[in-house]
């Protein structure tokens, strides 16, 4: 109780004796405090109970006063009384005794008391007084400690605390283990003890984020332990504040991330591995298309004079049958070439203007003449459009996609090609009735050597005509897409920009 308290209590009204005066403070006092205060005959019998006492275990002064003071104890701590008696009766205090009570709604709760002997004019021990306070606060508090202290404890992680000068003031057991300097030797030592010579400057960086109320978050550095040791760790460094806001030190927390460290460095390896492979693959696709390349410009060569000299129709026929495989593997073997030209950032472009509806028409013609049984419209209301690009790569676009076309609709016999102006583009279409592909599949026929290979198993192919009218059209500031129905048919479309 403060001065303030006692200057607020009502004292009786009259003269009084200094003895009355010191008497009635006393049972001022008494009535006034937040404790429980209770006094007691040496038989346990309750001789007086304040308002505290009325508060904390909900008996008014009239109940309690006559009863036995086991009314506030739990019966599995009656034994109790008994000790507490003897040790009075010895003219003995017992000071801050905590035990726990129970009040009169049944509920038990801790409580610190300290009971001191009354005695009588002549000095004999008559009683007992018994001051408790309820420390359920107290103990409350205490187990939440005792709760983050485990935490802190069991962490896998190192946990430290420092003052603003560096001075490590805590340290748990995952800091032993990581550093290898156990908790007495380092607490008091400086934090540059674990801090490797050649960053120590990192520590005033750190400690002046923290000065000014920042947190650094997984800063990843270097640490030393007892053994010379360096340990890889992510560190997260954050301000201690104390009551007053005051910034007075720095909490550590650090992650030793060696593991993590080692799986990226094979990643690493692991990637530098699959691109040298890689590298290797497109540079024997470079080489072999080209070393194929020459002996079938040969082979073409003496295929063109032979078709002149033969004179037996057979044979004619035979030579221009050769003559259509030698040219589909050319074909084959050009796309390979353009491939690996990609990779390695040669394909070129000899950009010029010219009308895109005549190179339609051009091919739409030589198509049907390869492939009578199938039906190829135009359809378009432009007489001529002029783009500027590579005609000989735009060409080799709409080959593959009529190509492809064809191939992926097996059993039907039309094919339209959507020619449209649209929002400063030319937007072209080739529209088939095929087996189409799923939603899901639709990027990806993009990719270089995929294909969708369950619908397309006995169609044979490469998988690059796509990847590479892809490469030519976006290089040509054009898009390129498909819109498809499994069952019902594709189109590709393509667009590229009128003027540029
Ligand atoms: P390829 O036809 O040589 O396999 P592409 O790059 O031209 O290679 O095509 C990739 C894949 O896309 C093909 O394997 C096929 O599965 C699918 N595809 C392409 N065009 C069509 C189409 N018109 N209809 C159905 N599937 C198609």
């Amino acid at each position: 109780m403060d001065n303030n308290q006692l200057n607020q209590l009502t004292l009786p009204a009259g003269n009084l004796s200094v003895a009355d005066e010191k008497h009635a403070i006393l049972a001022a006092i008494i009535a006034t405090s937040d404790d429980a205060i209770i006094s007691k005959t040496l038989e346990g019998i309750i001789t007086s109970w304040n308002p505290g006492a009325e508060r904390m275990f909900g008996y008014s002064e009239a109940e309690a006063l006559g009863r036995h003071i086991s009314l506030i104890i739990p019966p599995d701590r009656l034994s109790e009384e008994a000790l507490i008696i003897s040790s009075i009766s010895q003219g003995n205090k017992v000071d801050h005794f905590e035990t726990v009570r129970m009040a009169k709604d049944g509920h038990q709760f801790p409580i610190s008391v300290t009971i001191s002997p009354i005695t009588d004019r002549s000095g004999k021990v008559v009683g007992a007084s018994k001051i408790a306070r309820d420390i359920t606060i107290y103990q409350k508090a205490n187990e939440k400690q005792g709760m983050l202290a485990a935490i802190v404890d069991s962490s896998d992680d190192t946990i430290l605390s420092k003052t603003l000068d560096g001075i490590i003031t805590s340290w748990n057991k995952a800091a032993e283990k990581m550093f290898g300097y156990t908790e007495q030797e380092i607490i008091g030592q400086h934090i540059s003890i674990i801090i490797p010579p050649e960053r120590i400057q990192e520590e005033s960086f750190l400690i002046g984020e923290v000065s000014k109320g920042n947190k650094v978050d997984h800063f990843h550095t270097i640490r030393v332990a007892k053994d010379g040791r360096r340990v890889p760790i992510s560190l997260t460094v954050s301000p201690i504040v104390d009551e007053l806001g005051r910034i007075i030190g720095a909490s550590k927390i650090a992650r030793d991330i060696t593991e993590q460290l080692n799986i990226e460095e094979e990643k690493a390896r692991l990637f530098e591995q699959v691109k040298e492979l890689n590298d290797k693959k497109d540079e024997f696709i470079g080489l072999a298309s080209h070393e194929l390349k020459t002996p079938l410009t040969s082979i073409s060569g003496y295929l063109q004079l032979l078709s002149t000299i033969v004179t037996d129709a057979k044979a004619q026929r035979f030579v221009s049958k050769t003559r259509l495989q030698v040219k589909k593997l050319s074909m084959l073997v050009a796309d390979l070439l353009d491939v690996s030209k990609i990779e390695a950032g040669k394909l070129r472009f000899a950009v010029e203007r010219f009308n895109i509806r005549q190179v339609l028409v051009d091919v739409i013609e030589l198509f049907s003449h390869g492939h009578n049984n199938y039906r190829i419209t135009l359809e378009t209301n432009l007489a001529e459009l002029q783009v500027s690009g590579d005609p000989n790569r735009i060409e080799q676009v709409i080959n593959n996609l009529l190509t492809n076309a064809i191939r992926y609709s097996p059993g039907t016999n039309q094919i339209i090609i959507y020619l449209v102006k649209e929002a400063g583009n030319v937007k072209i279409g080739i529209r088939d009735f095929g087996i189409g592909i799923a939603e899901e599949k639709l990027q990806d026929v993009f990719s270089r050597f995929y294909r969708v290979d369950d619908i397309n198993s006995n169609i044979s192919g490469l998988g690059i005509g796509l990847y590479l009218s892809h490469e030519i059209i976006t290089r040509h500031h054009g898009k390129i897409w498909a819109e498809s129905e499994p069952g019902v048919g594709s189109t590709f479309w393509f667009t590229l920009p009128l003027e540029r």
